[in-house]
C-alpha cells in the first residue's frame, strides 16, 4: 500500500508517517508546505527509501494530482491549526481549510482513492452539554469572532467529503480529532501544553487563560494515529463521522498544577485575560469531551495512556530537548 499524508511534516502527520512505516507494509509519500511543519519531524525517516517528502501546496492540483494518483489512502491532515495562528491570519485559514479539502477531495474522487479527512472537535463549537456525540447539533458563534471561522471551514470541508461520497461514491472517512499532544507538538500556535512545560521547565509562570475552570481531554498521540489507522482498515467507517481521543476530562488549572509539579517547577500560576493572552478577544470553549461510542463499536479503539502518562512522555521529550540545545550552544562556543 502507498500512502499518502498531507500536512505530513506535521505534529500528528509526522508520527502517522513513522507509525505505516513501521509496519513495514506501506511506503509513505508526505506532502508539505512546511510553513507550521518541518524537516525536522520527520528526521527519524530521512533517507529511507520507502518515504519521500514533496514540498508544496495542498491547494495546488498540479503538485496534489500526481502524488494522488501514486497511493492508495490519502491521510489528509494538512490545515491551518492553532487558536493563535487562527485568530491572526483568518484568510490563510480559511484559505488552506476549504481549497486544500476541495482539491485532495477532487483528486481521490477521480483516481478511485480513499481518504481520511482530519476534523476537528472544534465544530462542536459552544456545545456545554458534554460528552459531544458525532450526531449532536453544532452551536457556532458570531462571525465577528475569528476563532469560529476555523470550525466554519472544517465543517465545510466535512460537507464537502460527505457530498463526495454522495455523489461520487468517494470512500471517505471523517475523523473529528479532539485535543491531541505528544512529543514534537509546539506551542508557538497556541497549544496549551507544550506551552506549560516550555514554561514549568523554565521556572516562568504557567499562564492560565480565563478561569482556569474549562475543561479538555488531551489524547495521547500515539492512541490518536492508532485510532486513523484503525479507521482508515474499517469499512463500515467508509461515509462516516467519528470522533478520536480520550475521554478523560481534565480542568486548565488542574493540568497546570499536574505540569507544575511533575516537573518539580518553582514556577507560579497566573491567570490572564484572553486579551492579554491574545491581543483581542477570543471565545473559549468552557468543556470539551468526546463521546467514544462510536470508534469503540465500529474498531474497538480504546485510549491506551492516561494523561499522567502522556504528560511524563512529552516532559521526557522537552528535557531531552532542552538538554541537547543546551550541548550544541556548549559545543559552538570557542
Ligand atoms: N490555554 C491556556 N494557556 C495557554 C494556552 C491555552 O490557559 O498558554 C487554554 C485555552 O484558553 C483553552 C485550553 O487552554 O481553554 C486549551 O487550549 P488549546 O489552544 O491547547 O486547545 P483548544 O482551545 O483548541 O481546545
Amino acid at each position: 500500500m502507498n500512502a499518502l499524508i498531507t500536512g505530513g511534516a506535521g505534529f500528528i502527520g509526522s508520527h502517522l508517517a513513522e507509525a505505516i512505516l513501521d509496519a513495514r507494509a506501506s511506503r509513505v509519500v508526505v506532502l508539505d508546505d512546511l510553513s507550521t511543519g518541518s524537516r525536522a519531524n520527520l528526521a527519524a525517516l530521512a533517507g529511507r527509501s520507502d518515504f519521500e517528502l514533496v514540498e508544496g501546496d495542498v491547494c495546488d492540483q498540479g503538485v496534489v494530482a500526481p502524488l494522488v494518483d501514486r497511493c492508495e489512502v490519502v491521510f489528509h491532515l494538512a490545515a491551518a491549526v492553532g487558536v493563535r495562528l487562527i485568530a491572526e491570519c483568518p484568510i490563510h485559514t480559511i484559505k488552506t481549510n476549504v481549497n486544500g479539502t476541495e482539491t485532495v477531495l477532487a483528486e481521490a474522487a477521480r483516481h478511485g482513492r480513499t481518504v481520511i479527512v482530519a476534523s476537528t472537535s472544534e465544530v462542536y463549537g459552544k456545545n456545554n452539554r458534554p460528552p459531544f456525540a458525532e450526531g449532536d447539533d453544532t452551536t457556532l458563534g458570531s462571525t465577528q469572532s475569528m476563532r469560529w471561522s476555523y470550525a466554519c471551514s472544517k465543517l465545510t470541508d466535512e460537507f464537502l467529503a460527505l457530498a463526495y461520497h454522495q455523489q461520487r461514491d468517494l470512500p471517505v472517512v471523517i475523523c473529528r480529532l479532539f485535543n491531541t499532544i505528544g512529543p514534537r507538538q509546539q506551542g508557538r500556535y497556541g497549544m496549551v501544553v507544550p506551552r506549560f512545560i516550555r514554561q514549568a521547565l523554565d521556572d516562568a509562570p504557567l499562564e492560565v487563560y480565563g478561569t482556569g475552570r474549562q475543561t479538555r481531554c488531551f489524547c495521547h498521540v500515539a492512541d490518536t494515529v492508532r485510532a486513523l489507522l484503525l479507521l482508515a482498515s474499517c469499512p463500515e467507517a467508509v461515509g462516516q463521522v467519528v470522533n478520536v481521543g480520550s475521554d478523560e476530562s481534565v480542568s486548565i488549572r488542574q493540568l497546570a498544577e499536574c505540569i507544575v509539579e511533575m516537573t518539580g517547577s518553582r514556577s507560579d500560576i497566573r491567570a490572564i485575560s484572553y486579551e492579554q493572552a491574545y491581543g483581542r478577544w477570543i471565545e473559549d470553549m468552557q468543556v470539551r469531551a468526546p463521546d467514544l461510542k462510536k470508534i469503540r463499536a465500529l474498531t474497538g479503539y480504546e485510549p491506551t495512556y492516561t494523561l499522567r502518562k502522556t504528560l511524563e512522555a512529552v516532559i521526557a521529550h522537552a528535557c531531552g530537548q532542552a538538554a541537547t540545545a543546551q550541548q550544541d550552544r556548549s559545543e559552538r562556543r570557542p
